[in-house]
């Protein structure tokens, strides 16, 4: 289902208030790693509604690598998520994790993401098959394009045909990036698949310094969307500290990306 030879034309996924994923509009979909607060997502998202942004995402219940680093807000976070979201007229993404939370997620995003971590729970991606909701799903840490589509199918192959694709980078020896950005990864998809494909810069780099080359190298190469991280004071905050843009960073990170004419 999810490949180029069953359906050829595009997918395109319409969003409440006609946002499209796909087709011939780019999506810059940004946010903090973590909900942490009312007013920490309240700044951000007043931000993105200044910058133009429709889709904001925020991690309510994070993967963390250790059992002992911020866990999330759980529902919590994702009612604060909805909240400023409603209030500044923006559209929510966020992660879950337990195929037990997505029928109470569904009241407060719009989109469910499953993680890079998750990419291969097939129980998840089932259950996420079930839905009437469009999922975000991440490439594993280190999934090829085959295990990356057939998680696609597991999701589809259940009725649920609103599937977007997320390349965040894949391990590799090399240390000066967080993750290895897998660019070829972008045209491989588009050609193999019909579904829309995003780009998250920077849980692939880990590095704030080299977003705007790789946002442009990801949209030349076909991509539907960018994911970046924006956090008000990135210093404090409580995941992914080193690698969120501040708000101005945010802005100027947005407007080169578009001066470059590749975002749509
Ligand atoms: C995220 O986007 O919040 C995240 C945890 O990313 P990934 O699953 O790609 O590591
Ligand atoms: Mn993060």
């Amino acid at each position: 289902l999810v490949s180029r030879k069953s359906q050829q034309e595009d997918t395109v996924i319409t969003l409440p208030g006609d946002v499209t994923v796909g087709g011939l509009s780019s999506l810059m979909v940004a946010g903090p790693c973590s909900v942490e607060s009312e007013l920490q997502t309240r700044t951000v998202a007043a931000a993105l509604q200044k910058a133009g942004i429709r889709v904001m995402r925020g991690g309510a219940f994070k993967p963390r690598t250790s059992p002992y680093d911020f866990q999330g807000l759980g529902m919590d976070g994702l009612r604060i998520l909805r909240e400023a979201a409603d209030e500044y007229g923006l559209l929510t993404i966020s992660e879950i994790v337990d195929p037990a939370h997505l029928e109470p997620a569904l009241d407060y995003v719009d989109i469910i993401q499953i993680g890079a971590r998750n990419m291969q729970n097939f129980e998840l991606l089932k259950a996420a098959g079930e839905l009437n909701k469009p999922v975000l799903l991440k490439r594993g840490l280190a999934a090829t394009m085959e295990e990356f589509l057939h998680a696609a199918e597991y999701i589809m192959s259940r009725g649920n045909t609103q599937v977007m694709l997320i390349e965040r980078g894949i391990r590799t020896y090399e240390k000066w990036t967080r993750n290895t950005l897998d660019i070829s990864a972008v045209p491989i998809l588009k050609q193999e698949s019909h579904l829309p494909v995003l780009v998250d810069v920077t849980h692939s780099t880990g590095r704030k310094d080299i977003l705007v080359p790789c946002a442009k190298a990801a949209l030349a190469a076909g991509a539907d969307g960018i994911m970046v991280e924006v956090h008000p004071d990135p210093a404090t905050a409580l995941s992914d500290a080193a690698q969120q843009l501040n708000i101005d960073e945010f802005n100027t990170f947005f407007d080169q990306v578009k001066a470059s004419g590749l975002y749509k």
